[in-house]
């Protein structure tokens, strides 16, 4: 049975086998259950169910078929979990998965960043090597100062380490994708949720890039109040939002914060 890919789903099959091994090496060495996100033809997970077993999410049907028939032993032996359908449709309000779990994933591309952010956000993932877009994966992985440095970088470190595992060029898949790709590792250190207003915080802080943090943050703060936390912070007013460290962006927002809710007290006596 021959399977064309569909460019609806994000479909370019890794053949590559330099690169599956280069995956495959980086992934920690846990107990953690293995999950990954678009299956495709199964030729990753036949390397990963070698050594563990494995949940898969495939949203494709005639690929879940062609992978129930390719996988029947380890299914049938439950070492191999396949969960047919849209996996953000299982990824809602709770975690993906009642355990600790590290997530394997060639990612499709217009959903990467969303599952990316969801990673970040479920604390019962460990850890996520995933292949991104190029450029995607520059944005996660910038360091404070580069011009690439952007609200994801800030969530990225707030959870813990992203490092780039390696780079993946168009002829490593079938068919070639139009652009470059590259593998990235997440690790999480943190153990606490990231507050969902110091997201929406960071929203402003990036949203016009070019602009001061202070212009871009007097949109929603009084400008007074940021004058005075950059003073006591040592941050000059005409840096630029990539320009200053992720903890700084914690002091801002904490110190904000703080402020915030002391005007709320004195409002109430
Ligand atoms: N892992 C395979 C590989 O490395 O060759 C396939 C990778 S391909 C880039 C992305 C895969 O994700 C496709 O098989 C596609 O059908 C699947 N996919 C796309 N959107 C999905 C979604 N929302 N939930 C689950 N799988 C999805």
């Amino acid at each position: 049975m021959e399977i064309r890919a569909k460019k609806k789903f994000g479909q370019n099959f890794l053949k590559d086998s330099s690169i599956k091994r280069k995956i495959l090496e980086a992934i920690p060495n846990d107990n953690y259950q293995t999950i990954e996100i678009g299956i495709g033809l199964g030729d990753l997970t036949e390397y990963l169910l070698q050594s563990k077993s494995v949940v898969g999410y495939e949203i494709d049907v005639e690929l879940c078929n062609f992978l129930k028939e390719r996988f029947k032993t380890e299914i049938e032996e439950e070492s191999f979990n396949l969960i047919c359908g849209d996996v953000l449709e299982f990824w809602k309000d709770s975690s993906i998965f009642e355990g600790k779990y590290k997530i394997v994933a060639n990612l499709p591309y217009y959903i990467a960043t969303t599952i990316i952010l969801k990673a970040l956000d479920d604390l019962n993932c460990t850890s996520a090597t995933v292949m991104v877009q190029k450029e995607v994966g520059e944005k996660f992985l910038a360091k404070s100062g580069d011009k690439n440095f952007s609200s994801l970088s800030v969530l990225a470190g707030t959870v813990g380490n992203v490092e780039m595992v390696t780079f993946v060029p168009p002829k490593s898949f079938d068919p070639p994708p139009k652009v470059d790709s590259v593998v990235i590792q997440f690790e999480r250190k943190n153990e606490k949720k990231i507050d969902e207003n110091f997201k929406k915080f960071l929203k402003i802080a990036f949203q016009q890039p070019r602009k001061t943090l202070l212009k871009n943050l007097s949109q929603k703060y009084k400008k007074d109040d940021l004058v005075t936390i950059f003073s006591e912070l040592e941050i000059s007013n005409s840096i630029r939002p990539h320009q200053i460290e992720t903890v700084d962006y914690h002091q801002i927002f904490n110190t904000l914060e703080r402020l915030q809710i002391g005007r709320v007290r004195e409002k109430r006596t």
